[in-house]
């Protein structure tokens, strides 16, 4: 009899654990984070302005924290005004983070964040650490460190220290998680680099609709130590996408894709495409063939949730899949 039970012992185990993991499943509907945010308890409450910051919050504060991005789904973080609910989401966080170098100017989001008691600007933090590596266009700082994953990968340190600033209990486990979220980054960054990189470098000619892919196209489409990089890269708008887009600028980009011979742009998720259609309408009329790419990039926003952009790290693979088959 003991042998028996000996013998069905870790199947029996095997069987009770699915069981009281089935349970579970039924019994507890995971809570979105908004939800979550909503829920009064004691846990440090982390808000951030866009979803690639919460993103790496979420990694790095695990369980021990409650985080939320205010600014979900395609929508342009430059020109964000609050929307009912928001203010509340502010009354609750311990921490607010901010992408800051001038990203965020609604004057409704401006107001809390400046009037915010422990709001953290992890741009500014990451032009001082490395001040060499911040971009300028027309003498304005260009906000889009994320679109450089190496140079985004330096925010994690920040935000291990002020999470551990807030729990230092958890202190130890913020820098393991912050470690492994850091090395991650490198990796895609490295891997990003030598898949863009594969395409020959006089294909590499990015034209979408606002300046968000200046960082990306140094980091990614440049060839080694190359100077006029720059030259890689052009959009119609400016550093924020809602400007007004004059006859100059759209003659520019239209010079630039006859200097280089790009025959495709590519719409970004949260821009309208009126400028891009501008475009090629007017190349059209110049007997200049140009496409716009089916499937947009995306510069300032992550995917919806559910979305397969709704990561940090997908949203630049999904850029760089979409470049590297359309200049293949
Ligand atoms: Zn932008």
């Amino acid at each position: 009899m003991l042998r028996i039970l000996k013998n069905i012992w870790p199947y029996a185990l095997t069987l009770i654990l699915l069981l009281a993991g089935c349970g579970k499943g039924i019994q507890k509907k995971e809570r979105s984070p908004l939800e979550q945010w909503m829920v009064q308890n004691d846990k440090l409450k982390v808000l951030s302005t866009t979803a690639m910051i919460d993103d790496l919050v979420a990694k790095i504060g695990g369980e021990n924290i409650d985080h939320l991005s205010l600014i979900i789904g395609e929508i342009d973080p430059h020109s964000y005004e609050l929307v009912k609910g928001d203010d509340e989401k502010f009354i609750r966080a311990d921490i607010l983070f901010y992408n800051g170098l001038g990203l965020e100017h609604g004057a409704s989001l401006r107001y809390r964040i400046d009037h915010h008691p422990n709001a953290v600007a992890l741009g500014d933090v990451v032009c001082r650490l490395k001040p060499e590596e911040i971009l300028y266009r027309g003498g304005q700082i260009d906000p889009h460190i994320w679109m450089d994953i190496a140079l985004w990968s330096e925010i994690v340190d920040p935000i291990v220290e002020v999470l551990s600033k807030a729990l230092p209990e958890t202190a130890e486990v913020f820098a393991a998680n912050g470690r492994a979220l850091k090395n991650e980054l490198l990796l895609i960054h490295k891997q990003i680099t030598q898949q863009i990189k594969s395409v020959p470098a006089e294909k590499r000619f990015l034209v979408t609709s606002h300046d968000a892919f200046n960082y990306f196209t140094r980091a990614y489409l440049s060839k080694d130590n190359e100077e006029d990089w720059r030259e890689r890269f052009k959009a119609p708008e400016g550093l924020a996408p809602e400007g007004q887009i004059s006859p100059e600028d759209i003659r520019s980009v239209i010079d630039h894709l006859v200097q280089y011979q790009v025959t495709r742009v590519f719409p970004e998720s949260n821009v309208s495409r009126d400028a891009l259609r501008k475009i090629v309408e007017a190349c059209r009329s110049r007997g200049l063939l140009v496409d716009i790419a089916e499937k947009p990039l995306h510069g300032d926003a992550m995917g919806p949730p559910g979305s397969i952009t709704d990561s940090y790290i997908q949203m630049m693979q999904h850029n760089a899949n979409v470049l590297e088959e359309a200049w293949r």
